[in-house]
């Protein structure tokens, strides 16, 4: 029975938070958790098309043809205890994949990342690392190899918001930013694809989650936006020195995804915000997750590298 990635529809509730001038506005919510958990441990729909999984660029036959549901790639996901991390970690495992669920303090939720996707067919393991940190991003890839042996796909998703307006930001918000959002990617992304090199023939899949605040700048983010728009430049060097090695590595750019944080908002600036938006409606974690699913896995993602996608119901284009 060959491997098969399962294609879903989600419903795009979009949502423009970081259009808005104001210092609390955010592109990243802790508080994105509790309605990305509601989507944990829901089995994709019996109507999902199936897409055969084959991870490789070139489409021959020695192309990775899965037999087994947890036998599927090996995907670090870094931040997916909560919010969007969370849905893409449990996207990735309901297809199949053995899912390294990195979180930084959140051992509850990330073990119960890793228990829907045990019961979705996938395989997981919760590995707690600060991916700010070198010997912690280290320890991290090592637990993934040595749990499964390789590494498949990266999806660098860990991100902070220290936000205020820039005459007003000290020094430590700044780099505490730019340390995980932007570090943390270059230190997973480098660690990745040591191991992905090494085996043969290489093949490896980086999907980095930036921001439409990377493209368009935002008040009271000069921090977030300054590591988001970094990432867009990284991703395109990574894919451009890893093209000719079948190592694909593309950014995806959320708008606003419907969070606790953005209910903070309250409705005269939600209102305001849906104005910003063409799709008229907030995003959800598993529209985000769906991006990453295709990046990931799909073998007609497999041409595509150094693109930054938006995901954001037609806000930045
Ligand atoms: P959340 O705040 O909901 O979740 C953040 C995740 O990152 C948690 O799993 C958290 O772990 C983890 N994390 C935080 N610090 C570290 C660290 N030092 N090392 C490892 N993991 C860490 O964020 P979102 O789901 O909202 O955002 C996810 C990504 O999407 C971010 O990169 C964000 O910038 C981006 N984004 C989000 C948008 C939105 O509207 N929500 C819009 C555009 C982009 P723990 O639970 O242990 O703290």
């Amino acid at each position: 029975m060959a491997f098969s990635v399962r294609a879903t529809s989600s419903s795009a509730h979009h949502i423009a938070r970081n259009v808005v001038s104001k210092t609390r506005s955010s592109c990243s919510s802790s508080l994105a958790s509790k309605r990305s958990q509601g989507m944990q441990g829901k089995k994709m729909s019996p109507s999902s098309s199936s897409i055969p999984f084959r991870f490789s660029s070139s489409g021959r036959k020695s192309a990775m043809t899965v037999q087994a549901a947890a036998d599927g790639p090996v995907c670090v996901v870094t931040g997916a205890s909560r919010g969007i991390g969370a849905a893409i970690a449990t996207q990735l495992g309901a297809q199949g994949c053995r899912v390294v669920v990195n979180y930084a303090a959140s051992s509850g939720p990330a073990e119960e990342v890793c228990k829907t996707i045990k019961a979705s067919g996938g395989d997981a393991i919760a590995v707690q690392a600060n991916v700010a940190k070198q010997e912690e991003v280290d320890a991290l890839f090592k637990a993934a190899v040595d749990a499964f042996g390789e590494v498949n796909v990266l999806v660098n998703n860990a991100g902070i918001t220290r936000d205020t307006l820039m005459m007003r930001m000290k020094l430590a918000q700044w780099q505490e930013v730019i340390d995980l959002n932007l570090t943390g990617v270059f230190l997973c992304t480098q660690a990745a694809c040591k191991i992905m090199g090494k085996k043969k023939p290489v093949k490896g899949r980086i999907i980095n989650i930036t921001s439409v605040v990377g493209v368009t700048g935002n008040a009271g983010q000069a921090n977030y936006s300054a590591a988001k728009a970094g990432v867009i430049g990284l991703t395109k060097t990574v894919a451009r020195e890893y093209a000719g090695r079948n190592i694909q590595c593309n950014a995806i750019a959320p708008g606003f995804i419907a969070s606790d944080m953005t209910a903070e908002l309250g409705p005269e600036i939600e209102a305001k915000i849906l104005t910003t938006i063409p799709a008229g409606k907030y995003g959800q974690p598993e529209d985000i997750a769906g991006m990453v699913r295709f990046l990931a896995l799909d073998p007609a993602a497999a041409y595509i590298t150094g693109q930054t996608i938006h995901v954001d119901g037609g806000m930045v284009m």
